[in-house]
C-alpha cells in the first residue's frame, strides 16, 4: 500500500491545535502515513522573524497557539503549491472568507486520488444559493471532501482536555482513514454520514454565539443565554430542513457538532467574547476583532451577514428572527436589547 501524504492548509488557532494531533497520529500508523506533515502557513513577520522559520526551528506557533509545542514532523511551508504538492489527504482549516481563493491556487497540485476534509465553520453564499465548504472544495479541486466539526475550542484541545468531535463522511472507507488521522483518547471522534448537517451546525452556531455574547454584554444571566441557545438551535434546524431537506438528519444536532458546540461556543468562544465587548464598549466589531483577537478571525458576524443576504433573496428573513436580530444589531445599529425583544 502506498503511503498517504498529509497536508494541512491553514495555521491559525485551530489549524495549529489540529496540527499537533495529526503530527502525533501519523506516527501511530507508519504503514499508512508518511511521517512528515506539511502545513501551509500564511507567512507573516513576528519580531523580525518569519513565522514559518519560528515554527520549523522552535516548533511552536507563537502567534496563534502560544505555549503549545508542535510535533517536529509538522513542517511549516510558506508556498501554497509546495505545501500541497503530491498530497493525498488535505485538511482545510482556514477562516471561511479565504477558502475559495486558496482552492483556486491549489488546482492541479494534488496527487490523483486525493481526498480532503473541511474543518471550516462557515457557509459559502453564492448568487444561486448556499454552498457547503466541502462542496466548494470538491467543486474547485474535483476531489471528495468530508467535514469535521465539534465542540472544540482550540486552546482546550491543544492542552489535551477531553472533548468529542464529529466527522461527516459519505464514504465508509474514507471515514476510517479520517478517524485515524484525528482520533485520540482526548479528542474522541464519531464518524457519521451527514456531512451536510455537520457543516450547517458549525457555521450557524457562530451566529447564535454572537447573540449569546450580546446577552452577556447586557448582563442578562444564564437563563437568558440558555433561551438564546435554544432559539438558535431551532433556527439552525429550520434552516437545514428548509434549504437542505432530508440531507440533514435530526440526530446530527445531538452529536458534538450540534448542541455541544453551541454550548461551548456560547460559553468560551471568540464570537461570544467580541459580541460581549461590542455591547460593553460600543466599539465597532472590526476594531474589537483587532484589539482582542491578535490576528484571529471572527466568523459569526460575517456568517450573519451572508445568511441575511441569502434569506433576503428568498424573502424569508422574518422566519429566522434570531439570525435577523444578530444581523441588525451588528450591521444596522439596532439596540443590543433587541436580542431579547425581537426573537
Ligand atoms: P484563526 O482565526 O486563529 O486565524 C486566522 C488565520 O488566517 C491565520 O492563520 C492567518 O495567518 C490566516 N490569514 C490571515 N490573512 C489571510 C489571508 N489573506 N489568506 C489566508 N489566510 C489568512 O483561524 P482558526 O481558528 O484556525 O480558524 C479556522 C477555521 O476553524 C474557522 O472556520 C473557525 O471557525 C474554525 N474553528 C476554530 C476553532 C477555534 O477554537 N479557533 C475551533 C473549531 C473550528
Ligand atoms: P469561536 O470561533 O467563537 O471561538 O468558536 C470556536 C469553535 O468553533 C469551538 O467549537
Amino acid at each position: 500500500m502506498s503511503l498517504e501524504h498529509v497536508c494541512i492548509i491553514g495555521s491559525g488557532n485551530w489549524g495549529s491545535a489540529i496540527a499537533k494531533i495529526i503530527g502525533n497520529n501519523v506516527h501511530k500508523y507508519p504503514q499508512q502515513f508518511s511521517p512528515t506533515v506539511r502545513q501551509w502557513v500564511f507567512e507573516e513577520m513576528i519580531d523580525g522573524k518569519k513565522l514559518t522559520d519560528i515554527i520549523n526551528n522552535d516548533h511552536e506557533n507563537v502567534k496563534y497557539l502560544k505555549g503549545v509545542p508542535l510535533p517536529v514532523n509538522v513542517v511549516a511551508v510558506p508556498d501554497l503549491v509546495d505545501a500541497c504538492k503530491d498530497a493525498t489527504l488535505v485538511i482545510f482549516v482556514l477562516p471561511h472568507q479565504f477558502v475559495r481563493g486558496i482552492c483556486e491556487k491549489m488546482k492541479g497540485s494534488l496527487s490523483p486520488g486525493a481526498r480532503a476534509i473541511s474543518l471550516i465553520k462557515g457557509l459559502e453564499i453564492t448568487p444561486s444559493g448556499t454552498r457547503l465548504f466541502s462542496e466548494e472544495i470538491s467543486r474547485i479541486l474535483d476531489i471528495p471532501c468530508a467535514a469535521l466539526s465539534g465542540a472544540n475550542i482550540a486552546d482546550e484541545v491543544a492542552r489535551e482536555r477531553f472533548c468529542e468531535s464529529t466527522i461527516g463522511c459519505e464514504s465508509v472507507e474514507d471515514g476510517q482513514v479520517w478517524h485515524r488521522v484525528f482520533h485520540t483518547d482526548y479528542f474522541r471522534i464519531n464518524v457519521i454520514k451527514d456531512y451536510t448537517g455537520v457543516q450547517l451546525c458549525g457555521a450557524l452556531k457562530n451566529i447564535v454565539a454572537v447573540g449569546a455574547g450580546f446577552s452577556d454584554g447586557l448582563g442578562l444571566g444564564s437563563n437568558t443565554k440558555a433561551a438564546i441557545i435554544r432559539l438558535g438551535l431551532m433556527e439552525m434546524r429550520k434552516f437545514g430542513q428548509t434549504f437542505f431537506g432530508d440531507m440533514v438528519q435530526n440526530e446530527t444536532f445531538f452529536e458534538s457538532c450540534g448542541t455541544a458546540d453551541l454550548i461551548t461556543t456560547c460559553s468560551g468562544g471568540r464570537n461570544r467574547k467580541v459580541a460581549e465587548a461590542f455591547v460593553k464598549t460600543g466599539k465597532p466589531i472590526a476594531q474589537l476583532e483587532t484589539e482582542l483577537l491578535n490576528g484571529q478571525k471572527l466568523q459569526g458576524t460575517l456568517t450573519a451577514q451572508e445568511v441575511h443576504e441569502f434569506l433576503t433573496g428568498k424573502d424569508m428573513v422574518p422566519e429566522f428572527p434570531l439570525f435577523d436580530t444578530v444581523y441588525r444589531i451588528v450591521y444596522e445599529g439596532a439596540s443590543p436589547e433587541a436580542i431579547v425583544r425581537d426573537v
